[in-house]
């Protein structure tokens, strides 16, 4: 017998990024389709210019959410 299951899981990581200034949430698998940005937008291919919708700051105050 041959079992491999175990902790491999498919490459298919969802990131979530979590705004460290007011704890709004971006998930990836959910997008944010009120401003524009479709689900499965991975984080990179978010626009520079994106502002959390909660408090105004850039992309560089997001943190990588467990
Ligand atoms: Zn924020």
């Amino acid at each position: 017998m041959i079992s491999v299951a175990g902790d491999k899981r498919k490459a298919v990581c969802v990131m979530k990024y979590v705004c460290e200034v007011c704890g709004w949430e971006y998930d990836e698998e959910a997008g944010y389709p009120e401003g524009g940005i479709e689900p499965g937008t991975k984080w990179e291919d978010i626009p520079e210019d994106f502002e959390c919708p909660l408090c105004g700051v850039g992309k560089d105050q997001f943190a990588t959410a467990e």
